[in-house]
């Protein structure tokens, strides 16, 4: 059996911890949290909830450390310091940051003889992957990812912030029209307002604040002002009611020449319930491959990228070949 820790347990601790449940070669042994461990009820009876504080306690009762922590803030400090004493994995999805993030890590996980997988999930992670794969296969090409349809946590926060949201969801849909134009082959330059629209589910105090709030949206830099954005104000019920899961997806596409004329298109997607159970069934897969790279005595930073994809199977090489090649 395989030990799992998790280190923090929001909606992606959660994800990992019904994963598991999945694959019979793990065993969650405990859920480290910062929050008082009695105030948490988690979903496998067989596992400890442990104060984050006596972490180092389970240094030799755990084989693999999810870290499930926010990309913004916690991973940057937590990742580097558990790797003094665990193998671990995490979702880090802040791609500009992700070459100081991996130096960090490398650093301290060859000090310590241990493998900290970093960014592991579906963007980064299985995006990656497919776009490193159809970059290699098709040099001549472009490649486009779009995202959606969507709950983005990090927009729908930006809106909650606003004065006098209640709550709020904010939908990142990918525009039909260029999806179309790329599935076409036809290598379309496309702006950031031609590739998605934003969708925004907004609960408001006073209706009288609807105009305002609704302007505030529309012209906030970076998160909504390059995008075509539409407004609704419901009430927490419908909310509620409707907008209530976490689902996501999106598609990777590449479209290249071999020769003149001669032109191809590479298309991988994903129509996902819930992000965060997704996000865990892929760092789940890749904690086995964490597994057994520490068993084969390798240590420094990893990612998606280093992974032959057998070391994260549940069958043998022999199996593969048989069946799935
Ligand atoms: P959450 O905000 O749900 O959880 C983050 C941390 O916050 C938890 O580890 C937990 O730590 C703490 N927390 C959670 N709930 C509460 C609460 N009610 N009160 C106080 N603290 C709480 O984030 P997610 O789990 O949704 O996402 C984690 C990260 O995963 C994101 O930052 C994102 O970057 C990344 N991600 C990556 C993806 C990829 O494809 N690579 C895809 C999806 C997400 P503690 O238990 O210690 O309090």
């Amino acid at each position: 059996m395989i030990r799992i820790g998790i280190y923090g347990y929001g909606n992606l601790g959660r994800g990992c911890e019904a994963a598991i449940k999945k694959n019979p070669d793990m065993e969650l042994v405990a859920v480290f949290t910062r929050r008082n461990p009695s105030d948490l009820v988690i979903a496998t009876p067989t596992a400890k909830v442990v104060s984050a504080k006596d972490v180092l306690d389970y240094k030799d009762k755990i084989d693999v450390m999810v870290i499930a922590g926010g990309s913004a803030t916690d991973l940057p400090l937590m990742t580097p310091e558990l790797v003094k004493n665990f193998n671990v994995i995490d979702s880090f999805d802040t791609h500009a940051n992700v070459p100081s993030h991996y130096k960090n890590v490398d650093e301290a996980a060859k000090k310590s003889n241990h493998i900290g997988f970093i960014s592991c999930g579906w963007d980064p992670g299985m995006f990656s992957l497919n776009r490193a794969i159809m970059q290699a296969i098709l040099p001549d090409g472009k490649d486009y990812t779009f995202w959606g349809k969507g709950v983005s946590q990090g927009h729908s926060d930006a809106i909650r912030r606003i004065e006098g949201v209640i709550d709020a969801r904010q939908y990142t849909i990918p525009v039909k029209e260029a999806l179309d134009r790329v599935r076409s082959g036809e290598n379309p330059t496309l702006t950031t307002r031609q590739k998605h629209t934003r969708e925004c589910f907004v609960v408001a105090k006073d209706p009288k604040d609807y105009a305002r709030i609704e302007k505030e949206i529309k012209e906030m830099p970076n998160y909504f002002s390059d995008y075509d954005t539409t407004v609704h104000f419901i009430t927490l019920e419908e909310l509620k009611k409707n907008h209530n899961g976490i689902p996501h997806g999106g598609f990777v596409i590449r479209s290249g020449k071999t020769s003149d004329d001669i032109n191809h298109v590479i298309e991988y997607s994903l129509k996902l319930d819930s992000n965060p159970e997704f996000t865990g069934s892929v760092i789940i897969a890749y904690a086995r491959a964490v597994y057994r790279m520490s068993k084969r005595n390798e240590s420094g930073c990893r990612t998606v990228f280093d992974v032959a994809p057998k070391d994260i199977q549940t069958v043998s090489y022999e199996e593969l070949l048989a069946h799935t090649l």
